[in-house]
């Protein structure tokens, strides 16, 4: 029997997480060996036929190509992961959801009418079926290794759903909020960083999305956000990044008071 296969796709994304795969340079020898890296082209032009053991699946869906491709993706995978919050989220090109896409690629584009584009830019499970999420912007390497690794031994991956705080504890960093008074979306957002921003003295702006979203649970973000040091519009603004729709999803704009709890 020969290595199970493993094929990465591109959707709507910056490529940052299919390097993450590129970056794994100790591992990456170790995990030639036991799967056959079929379909990467970010790493080569030679593409193996499907069907595929695992599809690693990166960026959202933007066009009607798309969202025809997605299905074929699917039909061809075995086990569907995605990767990263373009993904998992629909990126920070899921602003268009909350605007118009049309005045955007108006000021954007020289010609738009040449562009055949969605209204919304949305994540993969929003369209077939995934069988897991991987999340962050960029996604981490060592938890990629570890969604491989139990697929490899038959297992479900060990990939913590709790928030960056726990890391924080476990890193023994100072809490940025409590020393320092600086904002910080860690209590509120999904682990696998390492804590990484905090451990800077910076606070966490919630690059891996709402904790713990795997788990179906819900970070209670409304009652964080009157504790941070900063208005509702800029509390809007640092909502509105990598994983805008899932935290607007939680917190809708101006839905909090600008008065800091007493
Ligand atoms: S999640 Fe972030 S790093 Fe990954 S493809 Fe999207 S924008 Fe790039
Ligand atoms: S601390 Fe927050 S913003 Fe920084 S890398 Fe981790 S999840 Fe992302």
């Amino acid at each position: 029997m020969g290595r199970p296969t493993l094929a990465v796709w591109k959707f709507a994304s910056c490529d940052g997480c299919q390097l993450t795969l590129l970056d794994c340079e100790d591992e990456l020898l170790a995990l030639a060996g036991e799967i056959e890296i079929s379909h990467f082209l970010e790493a080569s032009s030679a593409a193996g036929e499907g069907p595929y053991d695992v599809s690693l699946v990166e960026g959202s869906i933007t066009t009607p190509a798309d969202l025809e491709r997605i299905r074929h993706v699917r039909a061809v995978s075995r086990k569907l992961v995605t990767i990263g919050a373009c993904a998992t989220a629909g990126g920070v090109q899921a602003l268009r959801n909350f605007a118009d896409v049309e005045e955007f690629a108006s000021v954007v584009y020289a010609r738009p009418e040449y562009v055949d584009t969605l209204a919304t830019s949305t994540p993969i499970a929003a369209h077939v079926r995934v069988d897991f999420e991987l999340r962050g912007c960029p996604i981490d390497r060592r938890q990629l290794l570890e969604v491989l690794a139990a697929h490899l031994a038959g297992r479900p991956p060990d990939v913590p759903v709790h928030s960056v705080c726990f890391e924080c504890k476990i890193r023994g960093n100072v809490c940025v909020m409590v020393a320092h008074g600086t904002s910080c979306l860690g209590p509120i957002t999904q682990a696998g960083c390492g804590a990484i921003c905090p451990a800077y003295a910076r606070g966490c702006y919630g690059c891996f999305g709402p904790a713990p979203a795997w788990s179906g649970g819900r970070p209670n973000t409304r009652g964080l956000l009157p504790w941070l040091d900063m208005t509702g519009e800029e509390a809007d603004r640092l909502l509105s990044t990598f994983n805008v729709a899932d935290f607007r999803e939680e917190a809708p704009p101006g839905g909090h008071s600008d008065d800091a709890p007493q």
